[in-house]
């Protein structure tokens, strides 16, 4: 097994100190490459600790089974290294959000040399699994995102990423500057992970996502099919337009839970309170518009009239029924 660090761009940075954008590559054999991208918003982590984790998961399988690697497998933790460095979500100091400048000019303004470099860098990839973790504000249960102009191609890998919620996005949320959808643009498989929440690590997500990856990898023939992996035991929700319902403060305060994340609701189910921190009452009652499971659930606790608190995706409707 080859392993290597490579820089993709080099620029130099008006103090004379240079900004590098670098991937880590473990090279089996010929076999397909795949790729996990991270660190596009500054103040997203979880992916940064995937990476870690899948570089010391190779580092062990190269004393153990170093045939077992068949293809090439890269690690881009830190597309958006000043972000990360400043815990700045976008590009500082542009402000510009770096997933809404792809697919780049190789000869333009910052962000978007990040993104032709990773676009070219990229190019020819099998797979590519591009994570996030949600912000500061809402706590995500691992999910996959895709839009539905490209599920038909990437529906069967998101069902075995062992996750727990596959989010279908209509076509009016198409987001077509971002890396994900300029990848699948170009012929290459992207799919976008959101997990956890912004500025923290939740490492059982991270496991859980990297026994959905390795088995991803292996059905791709990057990692030898012989190879033994954890299962799959996720058995992901499929989130669309239809199903999915927004919980949005009914006035401003400090938005208390009362429930767990990732758990199954009630219609009518008490979720949590709305409290004023100026007297000792509470000033609204959140409660579940349907039966369903809480997939997003707010963290950072301030809310403004209309602030997203929770996200509920509903219990499917029973086979054979009437269809509207
Ligand atoms: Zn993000």
């Amino acid at each position: 097994m080859d392993k290597r660090v490579e820089t993709l761009l080099s620029l130099e940075m008006p103090y004379r100190e240079r900004m590098r954008l670098q991937r880590s590559v473990f090279r089996g054999g010929d076999g397909p490459r795949v790729a996990v991208v991270a660190g596009i918003h500054g103040d997203e982590l979880e992916g940064l600790y995937l990476c870690h984790r899948l570089a010391a998961w190779l580092d062990a399988l190269a004393e153990r089974r170093p045939g077992a690697l068949l293809g090439t497998i890269e690690l881009y933790p830190a597309l958006n290294p000043l972000g990360l460095d400043t815990l700045a979500r976008t590009v500082p100091p542009y402000g510009v959000d770096l997933n809404r400048s792809f697919p780049g000019h190789a000869r333009g303004v910052l962000p978007q040399r990040i993104a032709a470099a990773t676009m070219t860098a990229l190019a020819g990839c099998a797979l590519v699994v591009d994570v996030h973790a949600s912000n500061i504000y809402l706590r995500e249960i691992p999910q996959v995102r895709i839009n539905h102009v490209f599920a038909e191609s990437l529906l069967p890998y998101a069902r075995r990423m062992n996750l727990d919620v596959i989010w279908l996005h209509g076509a009016v949320t198409v987001l077509e500057a971002t890396i994900a959808h300029s990848l699948n643009e170009a012929g290459v498989p992207a799919l976008v992970v959101e997990m956890g929440v912004g500025m923290r690590l939740t490492p059982v997500y991270t496991e859980q996502l990297i026994t959905g990856l390795l088995n991803v990898w292996q059905g791709l023939g990057v990692l030898a099919a012989d190879l033994e992996l954890a299962p799959v035991t996720h058995e992901p929700r499929l989130a669309h337009e239809d199903n999915v319902h927004y919980l949005n403060a009914a006035t401003s305060g400090l938005f208390v839970p009362e429930v767990e994340h990732w758990k199954a609701v009630r219609a009518g189910g008490l979720l949590g309170h709305i409290v004023s921190p100026m007297e000792g009452r509470r000033l609204a009652e959140v409660r579940s518009p349907c039966d369903g499971v809480l997939f997003t659930l707010r963290e950072y606790p301030l809310v403004y009239e209309g602030s997203l608190m929770a996200r509920v995706v509903a219990d499917a409707e029973p086979e054979n029924g009437e269809s509207a």
